[in-house]
C-alpha cells in the first residue's frame, strides 16, 4: 500500500500533473486547492488520466480549515505547490505574496506538527539564487542575494523556515526542490498550463499568441551576450519535473535537503519559437522590444546531484514540450 500524500495547489498546473505520477504509481492522493488559480475540471481530467481522487476547496491561509483537513485524514507525507507565482504581481503587491506563500506555508506547517506528518516536498524556485554571476547554478551556491522579486523572495524565506523547522524537529524530513522553468503538458492533452488571468511566463504568452488573444510575443531584448542575443534559460517538461517529485519521495530523510530540478542545458528565446513553430506548423508573430527589467541573460541547472542521490534526470525534450502543449491547445478548441 503507498503511502497517503496531501497535494497542496494539486489542481494548478504542476500539481496536477505530480497528482497523476503519484497515482499512477500506486500512492493515495488527497488534493487541496483553493482554485484560485485553476479549475475544478481539472479534478476530473486527472480522474480520467488516472484516478478520481477526494478534493478539499481550502485556502490555506484559512489555518482552520486547514487543521481539520489533518483532523479527517492521516497523511504520511504533503507535497506543497500551492501558492501565487506571478513575478511581476508580486512587485505590485508583496504583502498580499508574503501572506498568502508564507502564511499558507506556516499554517500548514503547524497543522502537520499537530498531526504528527513529517514529511514535506516544498517547490521552491531557481530564483533564490538571485544572481550568483555564474550561469550554470549548483545547489551549493549562496541564495538569497539580489533575489529580483518579493515572490522569489517567499521562495527563500520559506525554505529558511523549513531549514529552521528540521531544527525544532529532528524527525522532519525536508526535500526543496528549486525548479528551472516547466513547460510543455501531459501527452493525454488533458493537463496543461492554463492559469486565471494574464500570464507573464514565455509558454503561456506563447499560447495565448497562437489562440490568438495576444498580437504578438513581444520578445525581451535581443542584445544580450548569448549566442543568438536572446535570453537562455533551462526548459524543463513539466511531465520530468513531475517524475522529480516521486523521486524525492523515495529520498525522503529526517533534516533539510535540497535538488536542483532542471535538464542542464540552456534554450533561448528565439530557439523556443523555433520548436514551437515546428511543432504547429505556424509562424508565431513576434517582435522584439526592450529588455525586461529583472532578466538575466542566461543560466541552467546543474542537475548532477539530482542525477546521483535521486537517480532522476530529464528524458524528454523541448521538442516534446511543443508538441504536447499542442496537443493540448487542440484538445480546448
Ligand atoms: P499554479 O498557479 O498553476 O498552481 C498553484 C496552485 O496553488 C493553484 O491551483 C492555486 O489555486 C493554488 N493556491 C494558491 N494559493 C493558495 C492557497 N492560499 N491555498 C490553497 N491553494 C492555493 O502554479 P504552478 O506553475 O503549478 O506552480 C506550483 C508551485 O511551483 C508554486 O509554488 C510555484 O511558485 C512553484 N514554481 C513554479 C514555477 C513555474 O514556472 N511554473 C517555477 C518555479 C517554482
Ligand atoms: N520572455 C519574453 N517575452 C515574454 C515573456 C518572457 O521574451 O513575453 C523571456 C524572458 O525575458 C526570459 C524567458 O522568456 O528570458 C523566460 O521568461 P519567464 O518569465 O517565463 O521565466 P524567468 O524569466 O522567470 O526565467
Amino acid at each position: 500500500m503507498g503511502k497517503r500524500v496531501l497535494v497542496t495547489g494539486g489542481t494548478g498546473y504542476i500539481g496536477s500533473h505530480t497528482a497523476v505520477e503519484l497515482i499512477k504509481a500506486g500512492y493515495e492522493v488527497v488534493i487541496l486547492d483553493n482554485l484560485f488559480n485553476s479549475k475544478i475540471e481539472v479534478l476530473e481530467r486527472i480522474g480520467k488520466i488516472a484516478n478520481v481522487v477526494p478534493f478539499y476547496k481550502v485556502d490555506l491561509m484559512d489555518a482552520e480549515a486547514v487543521d481539520k483537513v489533518f483532523e479527517k485524514g492521516k497523511f504520511d507525507t504533503v507535497i506543497h505547490f500551492a501558492g501565487l507565482k506571478a513575478v511581476g504581481e508580486s512587485v505590485e503587491k508583496p504583502l498580499s505574496y508574503y501572506e498568502n506563500n508564507i502564511g499558507g506555508t506556516v499554517n500548514l506547517l503547524k497543522a502537520m506538527k499537530k498531526h504528527g506528518c513529517n514529511e514535506i516536498i516544498f517547490s521552491s524556485s531557481a530564483t533564490v539564487y538571485g544572481d550568483p554571476g555564474k550561469p550554470e547554478y549548483v545547489e551549493t551556491m549562496r541564495t538569497g542575494q539580489d533575489i529580483s522579486s518579493p515572490y522569489g523572495k517567499t521562495k527563500y524565506m520559506i525554505e529558511e523556515i523549513l531549514k529552521d523547522a528540521t531544527v525544532a524537529n529532528p524527525k522532519l524530513s525536508v526535500v526543496t526542490l528549486r525548479y528551472f522553468n516547466p513547460i510543455g503538458a501531459h501527452p493525454s492533452g488533458l493537463l496543461g498550463e492554463d492559469p486565471n488571468g494574464i500570464p507573464n511566463n514565455l509558454m503561456p504568452i506563447v499560447m495565448k499568441v497562437a489562440r490568438k488573444e495576444i498580437p504578438k510575443l513581444a520578445i525581451y531584448g535581443d542584445d544580450y551576450p548569448t549566442p543568438d542575443g536572446t535570453c537562455r534559460r533551462d526548459y524543463i517538461h513539466v511531465v520530468d519535473l513531475s517524475k522529480g517529485h516521486l523521486a524525492a519521495m523515495q529520498a525522503l530523510k529526517p533534516g533539510f535537503n535540497v535538488y536542483n530540478l532542471g535538464s542542464g542545458k540552456p534554450n533561448s528565446v528565439l530557439e523556443i519559437v523555433s520548436a514551437f513553430e515546428k511543432a504547429s506548423g505556424e509562424k508565431l508573430p513576434r517582435k522584439v522590444v526592450k529588455r525586461r527589467p529583472g532578466d538575466l541573460a542566461e543560466f541552467w541547472a546543474n542537475p548532477g546531484k539530482a542525477e546521483k542521490e535521486l537517480g532522476w534526470k530529464t528524458e524528454l525534450t523541448v521538442d516534446d514540450a511543443m508538441e504536447d502543449t499542442i496537443r493540448y491547445l487542440k484538445n480546448e478548441e
